[in-house]
């Protein structure tokens, strides 16, 4: 199932980011998902209670923020609303997407040995797919 694809994509990020920085276990994990992106948080969240203790950093929580879409026009880059006719009121052309499908790991709190100053908030490389730029 897709949803499970991506929570195994969003462990193995946080893995990796545990590891650079020596954490010994990972108490949340936020992602920010697009409305067009295509996930089902219900069954992201159902598997992340399935899959989240198999990165051995203890059992951390999924906390989901959301995106809204947006387009604009593919030829003079005029914005144009969403909800409406994809289409470019300037110039006529069609709309493409300039945000909104993305799935990015915002934020991976983790707890790092002793001594440290609690928690910590890393700001990993973003993109787990659909980098506009
Ligand atoms: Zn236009």
């Amino acid at each position: 199932m897709h949803e499970y694809s991506i929570v195994q994509a969003i462990l193995h990020r946080v893995q990796e980011t545990a590891r650079q920085r020596g954490a010994t276990s990972v108490s949340s994990v936020t992602v920010r998902i697009g409305e067009a992106a295509g996930v089902e948080v219900d069954l992201l969240r159902t598997a992340w209670d399935i899959f989240r203790a198999a990165g051995g950093l203890g059992e951390p929580e999924l906390r989901v923020l959301g995106m809204s879409v947006a387009w604009e026009c593919a030829t003079c880059g005029d914005p144009i609303a969403a909800g409406g006719p994809l289409r470019c009121p300037l110039c006529g052309y069609t709309a493409r997407l300039v945000s909104g499908d993305e799935i990015l790991l915002e934020r991976v709190e983790l707890e790092l040995p002793e001594p440290g100053p609690g928690p910590v908030a890393e700001r990993a490389s973003p993109y787990l797919r659909g980098e506009h730029v």
